[in-house]
């Protein structure tokens, strides 16, 4: 297995909206072998494609009860609200207070090629919506109120992104 380099804010493949996987082959399992590899080195509990650099619709995730792939993922259902402090691999050592749905009906292709329709909440309902928002180039800087957003951008510009620090939560709570 191969770790991959995390692309971080900044990287215009982010920014870019992944097109839909047309197969599930030896080298989709290859990529996520490596994305899992990736993600659990960083560490982190979900990791999208194109935040290695590739433009499909595929994540990898782990949020303590195993790994998990879901190709072509597609939210189809939310409801509720949940306030939540989420950060990102791609904008490392910052976190934000961020409002989205409690819970939520992720449908998708298994690697084994089979459906999947997956009832989420809590931590999972969050993973979902935050890696779905990945594959349609958002970032979770794009969830923030304008001001938060702001001294964000201030802080990415002013010190840089990094992890080595200790984790800065931005924004009011
Ligand atoms: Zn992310």
């Amino acid at each position: 297995m191969a770790r991959y380099p995390i692309r971080v804010f900044g990287d215009p493949v982010l920014r870019t909206p992944a097109s839909d996987v047309v197969e599930i082959d030896a080298a989709l399992h290859r990529l996520a072998d490596d994305m899992l590899e990736t993600m659990y080195a960083a560490p982190g509990v979900g990791l999208a494609a194109p935040q290695v650099g590739i433009q499909q619709r595929f994540f990898v995730y782990d949020i303590g009860d195993g790994p998990g792939a879901v190709v072509n993922p597609r939210i189809v259902a939310t409801s509720g609200e949940w306030k939540y402090d989420e950060g990102c691999l791609s904008v490392p050592g910052l976190y934000f207070e961020i409002v989205r749905p409690g819970l939520v009906t992720l449908e998708g292709t298994g690697l084994d090629g089979q459906r999947l329709l997956i009832e989420a909440d809590g931590l999972l309902a969050r993973l979902f919506l935050h890696e779905t928002d990945h594959l349609d180039g958002h970032l979770l800087l794009d969830r923030l109120d304008k001001r938060t957003r702001k001294q964000a951008m201030r802080i990415i510009r002013e010190d840089g992104l990094s992890d080595e620090q200790s984790p800065r939560h931005v924004g009011s709570r």
